[in-house]
């Protein structure tokens, strides 16, 4: 791994990617107008970005239709798609350095997060959608002797892929395989704290041979950029991940609009479970924290309610707060940084305005709860104990490093406060009774159930949420459903 010196230098030699990437070029947004790209960890202008707009989307939406239609990647073989769509996970992989230093300079990760996390499992997830797609095969389905009925996926045509600031690249990445794999076109859009890696990855799969139009990047505001894609009416399905709040919007648009399909990955409140029995109590523990304040809480599925079993409840929190407390918070360049700052200065006074909050309602805080230094938005890991599950910081998805400890007694009580939310995207169990564990495991109402882990997952298992978590999965074969319509052509046959 390099120095910090040797970061520093690279980013001062960067040269960045600023312009919208439409039908194979990088082009102004047609207002010319731009947008300032921040750096979280000093507060100070990375870029100025191309700031789209209605005009930009119906530009990019004309191209990926031209593309579709042309069937110069949609009618492509399955193999051929899949081999381009490898390479372009290779020039990824190729250039993880780079792009994890911009993701770290836009984002506020640590760099050793995103040189060993976001950038290889981006690449990874666009390359397993292209090791896998030549070995779907469609179906003949069983029916009178008279006929035969064959089961074809289709793509959808122009899907518009809607993504947060929290895993800028690996969000995005988990759209493109399934979408391209499919034969899809397709158009991106950045969150407007975090446009640098989508905008420089545009010219790699330009080199990796996907032809223009196919995928286009667009960077501008969820309110102009974002609402037109999810209202223009020559676009087939958006798939989002984001807030609850605008994953409701994006059902609006869709039903103002041409009834495109949506799929929502939102929020998330998910509770970890710590039962008495729990297998080791300090791997639980570290683990916990982990949980909480990896990616300095900015993770959907973060364990941000921390249930611990009433007879272990003081034990085990002082073992949480100790790791809590090994955490290093700071330099972003720094290879041995643990966390960085808040992506933003508004996101850093929603976080610190929740902590306020469970202060006045009642929760004991155990662990920071105060902005560190005064230089960036970095806020320091903070435990609340005695919550109840109805306070705002037990219901509100705060996203940042804020865990709340909430005490319980028997599993039925834990299995009522962990469904007690409007979300359900994940949720984890410590115990070493196998009964209890595919009890309470099958009681969750959650997407994802982790037992004795956090947070594990491959390319091969679905991911995403019940209830206000959102509908659809990203990763996995089931990732292709969101983006293929299954057209059955019935032949009748004399015999
Ligand atoms: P967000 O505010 O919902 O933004 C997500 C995306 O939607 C951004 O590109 C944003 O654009 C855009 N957007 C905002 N307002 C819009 C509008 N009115 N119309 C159309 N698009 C709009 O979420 P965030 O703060 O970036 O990300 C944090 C959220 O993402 C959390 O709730 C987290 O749980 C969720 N998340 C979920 C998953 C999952 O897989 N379930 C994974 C990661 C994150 P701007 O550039 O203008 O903001
Ligand atoms: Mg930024």
């Amino acid at each position: 791994m390099k120095a910090r010196s040797d970061w520093e230098q690279m980013a001062n030699s960067l040269s960045l990617r600023t312009q919208a990437f439409v039908d194979g070029q990088y082009v102004c947004a047609a207002s010319e107008q731009t947008f300032h790209s921040i750096n979280p960890a000093t507060g100070k202008v990375l870029a100025d970005i191309a700031s789209c707009t209605d005009v930009d989307v119906d530009r990019a939406v004309k191209a990926a239709r031209v593309a579709f239609e042309k069937g110069v990647w949609s009618r492509m073989s399955a193999s051929e798609r899949g081999r381009r769509l490898i390479k372009f996970a290779d020039l990824i992989e190729a250039n993880s350095e780079e792009l994890a230093l911009l993701e770290t300079l836009d984002a506020g990760k640590p760099i050793s997060d995103s040189l060993s996390v976001d950038i290889p499992l981006s690449a990874s997830a666009i390359r397993w959608y292209g090791q896998a797609i030549d070995k779907i095969y469609d179906e003949i389905a069983p029916t009178n002797r008279n006929a035969i009925a064959m089961i074809r996926r289709e793509p959808v045509g122009v899907v518009s892929a809607v993504v947060p600031w929290n895993f800028p690249l690996l969000m995005a990445a988990w759209k493109i395989g399934p979408v391209l794999a499919a034969g899809n076109s397709m158009i991106l859009k950045p969150a407007e704290q975090s446009p640098l890696t989508a905008l420089r990855i545009a010219e790699l799969a330009a080199e990796a041979d996907i032809p223009p139009g196919v995928f286009n990047v667009l960077p501008g505001f969820g309110e102009t950029a974002g609402q037109a894609l999810g209202r223009h009416p020559d676009v087939d399905a958006v798939t989002f991940t984001g807030s609850t709040e605008v994953g409701k919007l994006f059902l609006k648009y869709a039903a103002e609009s041409n009834m495109k399909r949506v799929s929502l990955e939102c929020g998330g409140k998910s509770p970890n479970i710590v039962f008495s029995d729990a297998p080791d109590l300090q791997q639980a523990a570290t683990t916990a924290a982990w949980g909480i304040f990896y990616n300095q809480g900015e993770v959907c599925n973060a364990g941000s309610r921390l249930l611990v079993q009433r007879e272990i409840k003081e034990e085990f929190v002082n073992k949480v707060l100790d790791v809590a407390r090994s955490i290093k918070v700071g330099d972003t360049l720094d290879p041995s940084t643990q966390m960085g700052p808040i992506v933003d200065e508004r996101q850093m006074s929603r976080v610190l305005g929740f902590i306020e909050q469970g202060k006045s309602e009642g929760a004991k805080l155990r662990m920071g709860g105060v902005k560190k230094g005064d230089v960036g938005y970095f806020v320091e890991p903070t435990v609340f104990d005695e919550v109840d599950n109805s306070m705002a910081i037990a219901q509100e998805e705060i996203f940042g490093p804020v865990l709340s400890v909430i005490e319980f007694g028997s599993a039925d009580e834990a299995v009522k406060i962990a469904n007690d939310t409007p979300y359900g995207l994940a949720a984890a169990l410590w115990s070493s009774d196998i009964n209890r564990v595919h009890q309470v495991a099958d009681a969750l109402r959650a997407g994802v159930v982790w037992v004795n882990c956090f947070d594990k997952g491959e390319m091969s298992t679905p991911f995403g949420g019940v209830k206000q978590s959102g509908f659809g999965r990203d990763k996995s074969l089931h990732a292709l459903d969101k983006y293929t319509d299954l057209k059955t052509t019935w032949i009748h046959v004399d015999r």
